[in-house]
């Protein structure tokens, strides 16, 4: 007790020290920066303000207003553009290059190593940035391990570019119930997830998963998906109600939040049940369950694009009911909007291609009922409120993060120019300016 005394009172007395002489010393060596913008949406309102000026400092939004910026100052022309709060993503995989058939899943798996996954991640990470999302939540990373805590860290050190990032690590579901499946069981094959049984195994998991860097958990609710006469879209739950509670229990103790992969009744109803923070996919969810995830404020990630775009390749496989499930997808997609349940921007992206720009979900959002209002505030402040992070990002104030994109046109006239991003500003810095074209590096 007595050490620990002694130890506080040398703590601050040196802190005290390094204080004193020069309070305010590393204030004025932050470099200022002026956005002028033709107009912008400032992700609180969906009205655009013309001709504004954004002053950043450091990594900071200083000021949003109509400064006129002094003579030598260091100012961004973006007079033809229209700005807009830096894009969040709440659902991607960069470790993925897209899996369209369970073929193209089993080869990154069984023939690319986890360092070769992670340097093509790092391309991936640089791709997001460059087609506007300064903020992702990767959703794990299929079979690579914890590499997603390593390509946060080397994001944040400023080793790469890359967007902000809250990761997942290795995800879990059942045993069994996972890729890679369907191989000789004298083979030891590796896995999507980590394999956890039984509400103990769940707390333990999580436990782990957190210890090795994870942001979040996200768990694997249902597999095996088929549709019933009646228009239902019907499920094999992977984990039972009891270990789904353990899982999100033990989670929300240690202060993490839950994603579930719910795609159908039973994986959708035992994570509302359970109390997870969001259910992606969803493409079923019954009305009584839409009200609970309204009541409990659970999130729904839709992932509309990855749905068409993967449907076709499925279907060529024999999986039909790809097909079928995106008329059901844009039901309970209109459903959930007019129960009013909070819609956050996700896309799945690594699903598809990376050479794809997620942007495209926009437009699918706006096709099945979304104002292009209601579409952007998603992937804005509805998002950053996902992540707990709507102090940070979101939206363009002062005190936020200088996360800030321009399209050429306006967006609530024609969303598709969300897929039009041409300046990247993240954290004070430029990573995208002008014509200079995303994602330079061309990867197989
Ligand atoms: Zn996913």
């Amino acid at each position: 007790m007595k050490s620990i005394r002694v130890a506080f009172v040398l703590f601050l007395s040196v802190a005290g020290l390094a204080q004193g002489p020069a309070p305010q010393s590393s204030a004025p060596s932050l470099k200022v920066t002026y956005l002028r913008c033709g107009s912008l949406y400032d992700g609180k309102s969906d009205t655009a303000r013309a001709n504004v000026t954004v002053r950043v400092s450091g990594e900071k939004i200083d000021a949003v207003g109509q400064e006129t910026p002094p003579t030598g100052a260091e100012v961004i022309d973006l007079s033809r553009e229209v700005c807009l709060p830096g894009l969040i993503d709440t659902h991607t995989h960069v470790l993925l290059q897209g899996d369209i058939t369970a073929a193209d899943y089993d080869v990154q798996l069984l023939k690319q190593s986890t360092p070769y996954r992670t340097i093509l991640a790092t391309v991936n990470a640089r791709r997001a940035l460059e087609y506007g999302f300064t903020t992702i939540r990767d959703l794990e990373t299929e079979g690579a391990g914890y590499a997603d805590v390593d390509l946060r860290k080397a994001i944040t050190v400023g080793v790469i570019p890359g967007p902000r990032m809250k990761v997942a690590g290795r995800a879990m579901d059942v045993t069994g119930a996972y890729p890679l499946l369907g191989y000789s069981w004298e083979l030891k094959v590796p896995k999507g997830v980590q394999e956890v049984d039984g509400a103990d195994g769940g707390r333990k998991a999580v436990r782990e998963q957190i210890s090795n860097g994870v942001d979040w958990i996200k768990v694997y609710s249902d597999r095996s998906y088929f549709v019933r006469p009646d228009g239902v879209l019907d499920d094999v739950p992977t984990f039972t109600l009891d270990e789904l509670r353990a899982i999100v229990d033990e989670a929300h103790r240690e202060r993490r939040r839950v994603a579930s992969h719910a795609a159908a009744l039973n994986g959708v109803h035992n994570s509302v049940e359970a109390g997870v923070n969001s259910i992606e996919h969803g493409m079923y969810i019954s009305d009584a369950d839409l009200a609970t995830m309204k009541a409990k404020g659970i999130y729904y990630v839709p992932t509309l694009f990855v749905g068409e775009y993967v449907a076709e390749g499925r279907a060529t496989e024999g999986n039909k009911v790809w097909v079928d499930m995106i008329k059901i997808h844009e039901d309970t997609f209109r459903r959930a909007l007019k129960a009013g349940v909070e819609i956050a921007f996700g896309t799945d992206a690594g699903g598809f291609d990376w050479k794809i720009d997620p942007a495209k979900e926009f437009s699918v959002m706006v096709k099945y009922g979304m104002t292009p209002a209601q579409a952007l505030r998603a992937a804005n402040m509805t998002a950053a409120e996902l992540l707990e992070m709507q102090n940070q990002v979101g939206s363009i104030e002062a005190g936020k993060y200088a996360d800030i994109v321009a399209v050429p046109g306006d967006p609530m006239r024609d969303i598709g120019q969300l897929e039009k991003v041409d300046f990247v500003m993240k954290g004070g810095t430029v990573y995208r300016q002008g014509g200079v074209a995303p994602h330079a590096v061309a990867v197989p």
